[in-house]
């Protein structure tokens, strides 16, 4: 199944002052529409960047700009509390035994790959598609893969409705990358692996970057860079996580009610 995220929605309507449409630094054409975005959520989501995400460290502007942007409470599934629920300072459920990562974790993760607009980037692990949709803004094509058909499907339909256009979401297991599309300026895993896929390393361009949880299932994980140099690897760590596991051939083993999936 593949699911690309074709429609662009232009409209210029009424925003907020202080919330310009096109960002001379920022990359998309996302375009939101004023029924899907409120006044209420913008603020919900200014606050979550200065007091969740800029307090924290994170201080590459685009990036924030990004958080600023893209409506977060749209990818969660609809119910009670959304909005709280939506820029709470927690991962979230979205169905499936899967979550929405947090707020921080995704601005980390995002500005550990110092993005400029130009780079092509593999996203294993789609869930609702909100990592995919602050991609968009800041690079120039996104590949994003995601293992349950639902989430992957829904996360395509949502960035469909959002306006991106430079990101399609694939159903498969991502763990072993997808070498049809590589090289990847950058490969970004959004779920636990317990070593290394030496594979992702052999998809990346020279000077470019892998970013993944490493770790035990339910046990210590740390969030690992890498960055691929004339020299050879380099590795940096960036602390403590808990991530939802990676499941297939290079994660924690491939369930065989799955067999092979097509990417
Ligand atoms: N960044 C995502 C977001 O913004 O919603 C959250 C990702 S969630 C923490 C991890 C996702 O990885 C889950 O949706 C899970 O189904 C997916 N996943 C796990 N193993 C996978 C695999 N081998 N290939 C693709 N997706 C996988």
């Amino acid at each position: 199944i593949l699911i690309r995220a074709y429609h662009r929605l232009c409209h210029h309507g009424n925003y907020h002052a202080d919330f310009p449409l096109i960002l001379p630094d920022i990359q998309s054409p996302m375009n939101f529409l004023t029924n899907i975005d409120s006044p209420e959520a913008q603020t919900l989501r200014y606050r979550m960047v200065s007091e969740q995400i800029a307090a924290r460290g994170v201080r590459e502007e685009r990036v924030l700009e990004a958080f600023r942007r893209v409506p977060r409470h749209l990818f969660l599934p609809s119910g009670p509390f959304l909005m709280e629920r939506a820029y709470a300072d927690s991962a979230q459920g979205i169905g499936s035994g899967q979550t929405i990562s947090q707020p921080y974790v995704v601005a980390l993760m995002t500005e550990a790959l110092h993005l400029q607009g130009t780079e092509t980037i593999l996203e294993i692990g789609a869930g609702s598609g909100y990592q995919t949709a602050i991609f968009s803004l800041l690079c120039k094509r996104i590949i994003a893969i995601e293992r349950h058909a639902n989430l992957a499907e829904r996360a395509g339909r949502l960035l469909n409705e959002v306006g991106v256009t430079n990101a399609e979401i694939r159903f498969g297991d991502g763990s072993n990358g997808l070498p049809s599309e590589a090289p990847y300026d950058a490969i970004l895993v959004a779920a636990v692996a317990p070593e290394v896929p030496t594979t992702l390393l052999s998809q990346l361009t020279l000077q470019g970057r892998l970013i993944l949880p490493i770790g035990e299932e339910h046990g210590p994980q740390r969030l690992l860079l890498f960055t691929k140099t004339p020299e050879g690897i380099q590795r940096q760590d960036l602390g403590h996580v808990a991530f939802v596991p990676l499941i297939g051939a290079s994660g924690f083993g491939l369930p065989a009610d799955l067999g092979d999936m097509d990417i």
